[in-house]
């Protein structure tokens, strides 16, 4: 059953680029088959997060001479979650597409999308069935933070589902209206609702190149996604602290009585420094935790731009500037 109809729509496909030199000859030409496979124009939207390497100059070419090809440079790496940002803002299309650019979302699963969003889908999220190439401890730490971000947060976020989805023009539109610096995009489409399905495919490795996400940036998005949708860590803190002092005090009564009634008690000098660390060890932490919260509430209240571009190929020279975007074009 066909409920959209396809009389002048259009597709947009965002690919954040960090380094991948290695991939892009390969993502190029698997990218032009899609386009040239699909039954509508479309444009494929690079986003160079700052590459140091020549990932600018290819795509940049490659934008000048086929004007299906669009590209943004950030002025430096803002991260790939700021980068997909980038490129939704600079969409067009009627539906678009988020996929990484090392081939890892296969390009053939857009079309499945596509389907899916033709039968009145808003946003169509492509889970993983498996992942190959990534070390045991990746997929290991992957699957523990899903389940953790399952049984904490308040809004449903779908399992083993990244940052490969399709979402509809009026998804974009709402999604723009997020203004919030830390970005945890997957939970910020679980926040919007709208009608969601899934389509699932097997994760191969990266067609080339290493990883762009290092452990201690994958830390980073996890911590990212637990204090943006959960306030569970500010409420452990409440309980730990209660229940540290509850048995503090309790321990206190026993040291006074034994004190009192037994002359076998040596005042404790072990017992004083146990207590000290410990309460010193927790304070710190349950201080840290609120840390957290207090430093995105700066990070906020700054308001600065979200990200910089440095350079824009292939766009109508009309289109505005969003509100996450601080246009300074060279
Ligand atoms: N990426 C980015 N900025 C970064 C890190 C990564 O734009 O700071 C891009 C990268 O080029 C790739 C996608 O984000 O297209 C996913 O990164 P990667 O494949 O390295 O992550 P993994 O699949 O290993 O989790
Ligand atoms: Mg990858």
């Amino acid at each position: 059953m066909i409920l959209r109809p396809t009389e002048g729509v259009r597709y947009s496909l965002v690919l954040p680029v960090f380094n991948e030199e290695a991939v892009l000859p390969l993502l190029l030409h698997r990218i032009e088959k899609l386009l040239s496979s699909l039954d509508a124009p479309a444009e494929a939207i690079f986003v160079d997060d700052g590459s140091r390497d020549t990932s600018s100059i290819v795509l940049e070419a490659k934008a000048k001479q086929d004007p299906r090809f669009k590209f943004i440079r950030l002025s430096r790496n803002f991260g790939h979650q700021i980068a997909i940002t980038a490129g939704m803002d600079a969409a067009s299309g009627d539906a678009i597409v988020v996929m990484d650019a090392d081939l890892q979302d296969p390009p053939e699963v857009v079309l499945e999308m596509i389907g899916r969003w033709k039968e009145g889908y808003e946003i169509v999220q492509a889970r993983r069935l498996t992942r190959d190439g990534e070390s045991a401890f990746k997929k290991k730490t992957a699957s523990i933070f899903y389940r953790l971000l399952g049984k904490l947060s308040s809004v449903d976020i779908p399992r083993d589902v990244g940052d490969f989805r399709l979402i509809d023009r009026k998804v974009l539109e709402a999604f723009r209206e997020m203004p919030e610096r830390d970005r945890f995009v997957r939970g910020m489409f679980a926040w919007l609702g709208f009608k969601q399905c899934e389509v699932t495919f097997h994760r191969p490795a990266r067609a080339a190149g290493e990883t762009k996400y290092p452990f201690f940036k994958m830390l980073r998005l996890a911590v990212n996604g637990v204090v943006s949708f959960s306030d569970a860590p500010l409420k452990l803190a409440i309980w730990a602290g209660a229940t540290v002092s509850a048995l503090a005090v309790v321990y206190g009564v026993y040291s006074f009585f034994a004190g009192l009634f037994s002359d076998s008690v040596v005042r404790g000098w072990t017992s004083t420094v146990v207590i000290v660390s410990f309460l010193c060890g927790l304070n710190m932490l349950l201080t840290g935790m609120v840390g957290l919260y207090v430093g995105r509430i700066y990070a906020e209240v700054k308001r600065r731009p979200l990200y910089v571009v440095a350079k824009k190929i292939g766009f109508a020279a009309s289109a505005k500037a969003t509100d996450h975007e601080q246009t300074r074009v060279a």
